[in-house]
């Protein structure tokens, strides 16, 4: 089978595309990445063809997504508080790019189309922990743009009866996530601050949490879903309801680093939800055999991949 995965060059898509190399089944992986966040580095010696380019290219989708199986749309201009700077460019990446993704699906009559929204949807909303039925209350202008993906594809299925696993993804880290621009999340944030010595800055007092999930749990969850062509007329939650703060993140990661790190603390982020805990019933519903990666494991698989590759920001 050939498999399409958007935002292949990126973090969450490299690490997919890695695992789905390993897949027998698998014939063929193809990326499509505008290289925008993402790098050529991450996809070094991975069975995959890139097709370099945007996902708002609809003649690029053509000759990439042609007698695919399944597309995995993960392509996407991520991080809150970048939309906040440039929301036209995160509306246009995010939301007109699920669309033109969708109608490429649509044109090759894919048979399963799978896409990334956001935890970030829930927004204001202090329900917790967040189960899918949750009036969405976005507070971000990307939150808005994955709004708009998630909804897209559920539109897409009832519309055009497409097979569509709209997820919504809670705080993903793991090894090949950005350390090095304004915009990266705060796991790769810490452990790079860490390692070459800096104080950690936390936004506010570190006391608001979130479901931290290592890559290994979700692209595990996507190959599945791929070979099994699971399907779902909502969206589903990808995460195990395990709250932490950004403070016991700290002491984890101490923890794995063998001592103490300075921390300053700075005021909190516009845009930024208080809270983050998914329920995880549909989740465990949909995919019986889905496992949660202890965080111990996921920064020591962290910490160790980054030291390998900065030695010199120790
Ligand atoms: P990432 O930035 O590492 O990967 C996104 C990739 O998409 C990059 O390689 C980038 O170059 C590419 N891209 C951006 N705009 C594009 C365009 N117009 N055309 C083609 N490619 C484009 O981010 P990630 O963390 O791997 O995120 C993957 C997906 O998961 C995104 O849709 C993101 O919104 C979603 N998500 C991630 C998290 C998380 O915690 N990492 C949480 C919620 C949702």
């Amino acid at each position: 089978m050939k498999i399409v995965v958007t935002g292949g060059a990126g973090f969450i898509g490299s690490n997919l595309v890695r695992a789905l190399a390993e897949v027998p089944q698998v014939r063929e992986i193809v990326a499509v990445d505008d290289l925008s966040t993402g790098s050529c580095d991450n996809l070094l010696d991975l069975p995959v063809r890139l097709f370099e380019g945007s996902v708002l290219d609809p003649d690029l989708l053509d000759e990439a997504v042609a007698g695919a199986a399944s597309v995995v749309h993960l392509g996407a201009l991520g991080s809150v508080p970048r939309s906040i700077d440039n929301p036209i460019c995160s509306h246009h990446a995010n939301a007109t790019g699920t669309l033109t993704v969708l109608e490429a699906v649509r044109r090759h009559g894919v048979p399963q189309v799978i896409v990334a929204s956001s935890s970030s949807v829930y927004g204001a909303n202090p329900v917790l922990p967040r189960v899918e039925s949750l009036r969405p209350m976005p507070v971000s202008p990307y939150a808005v743009s994955k709004l708009a993906t998630e909804a897209y594809a559920v539109a897409y299925a009832t519309c055009y009866g497409m097979s569509v696993l709209p997820f919504r993804f809670f705080n993903v880290f793991g090894p090949r996530q950005a350390a090095n621009h304004a915009y990266a999340a705060v796991v790769p944030r810490f452990v790079s601050a860490a390692l070459s010595g800096r104080p950690l800055q936390v936004h506010g007092d570190g006391t608001q949490t979130r479901d931290f999930t290592y890559v290994g749990s979700v692209t595990d969850v996507i190959v599945d879903a791929v070979l099994r062509r699971v399907s779902a007329p909502d969206v589903v939650n990808l995460a195990f309801g395990v709250r932490i703060s950004l403070l016991e993140l700290i002491s984890e990661l101490e923890e794995v680093l063998g001592r103490p790190l300075e921390v300053v603390h700075g005021p909190p982020r516009a845009g930024d939800v208080r809270d983050s805990q998914a329920d995880s019933s549909r989740l465990r519903q949909l995919f019986p055999s889905a496992q949660r990666y202890p965080l111990r494991v996921g920064l020591e698989n962290t910490v160790a991949w980054m030291s390998a590759r900065v030695p010199a920001a120790r």
